[in-house]
């Protein structure tokens, strides 16, 4: 049964298979409902960038950088705001991007080079300020984090430089890097679980004329009908918990079968 996005609503069943990456690519896992502009990435600013723009300040105030979040006003030759600045005696402009690996236009690279993607777009970051930063005797650094999880070299020699600033202790060093990588991958990837939560494909029943079409927006999950997880508190409730509580599914006693 083909499958619709709930934003853009593409689809051309008759067609051949449609081309990774373009319009009618509507997929289970999630990477159409990444890549959908129909709302103009907003989910994907507010659930990702924006957060990893905060977690990025804590990890470079807990190293002691004096961190300006998104100031205005420090760039010469342009009214351009970076999301972060490191002041310093040399200000550091520092500017976040989520990159996309499985765009139509990228998606040949991603395969023979995972990455290519957050190299990408550290390149257009690097286009759009690196002359104007440096004309006026400053530096960039893009902070680019590629879907699913993948962290760009700028990230990583970032985090370097805070660790090393942290502390002088390898083990320390070591520490803190291990500490705010696992903030920023899980920062990431809450964020993408939030941006795809309310965009899921949904089967295209409208040929099925004699079911309420509304009643099959929820496809089937992957994850059992109930989660057998322990009572913490054995005299509460024995009741297992159901699928609908759990948030997976927006349809309490949803068909489970007629859309397989
Ligand atoms: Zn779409």
């Amino acid at each position: 049964m083909p499958l619709r996005c709930p934003l853009c609503k593409p689809c051309d069943s008759s067609s051949a298979p449609p081309k990774v990456g373009d319009v009618n690519d509507i997929d289970e896992f999630g990477y159409h409902s990444y890549r959908c502009k129909k709302d103009g990435h907003a989910p994907r600013t507010k659930h990702q960038h924006d957060k990893l723009v905060l977690i990025w300040e804590r990890a470079l105030r807990h190293a002691g950088f004096q961190i300006l979040h998104e100031p205005r006003g420090y760039l010469v030759l342009s009214g351009k705001r970076p999301d972060i600045i490191v002041a310093d005696r040399q200000h550091l402009f520092l500017d976040v991007r989520t990159c996309d690996p499985c765009l139509q236009s990228q998606v040949d690279n991603s395969i023979t080079s995972p990455g290519s993607a957050a190299d990408r777009g550290t390149n257009d970051k690097e286009r759009a300020w690196l002359e104007l930063v440096e004309a006026q005797g400053d530096s960039f650094t893009a902070l680019c984090h590629e879907f699913p999880g993948l962290i760009g070299d700028g990230g990583l020699g970032l985090l370097d430089k805070a660790a090393a600033r942290y502390s002088s202790s390898n083990k320390q060093r070591a520490a803190f890097k291990a500490y705010w990588l696992m903030r920023l991958h899980i920062t990431h990837t809450r964020g993408v679980a939030e941006t795809l939560r309310h965009r899921f494909p949904f089967h295209d029943d409208s040929h099925l004329s004699h079911f309420d079409s509304g009643s099959f927006l929820v496809h089937r999950s992957p994850f059992s009908e109930t989660l057998d997880l322990p009572c913490a508190r054995p005299g509460t409730t024995a009741t297992p918990l159901r699928l609908h509580e759990t948030g997976f599914s927006d349809i309490r006693n949803a068909p489970p079968s007629f859309h397989v």
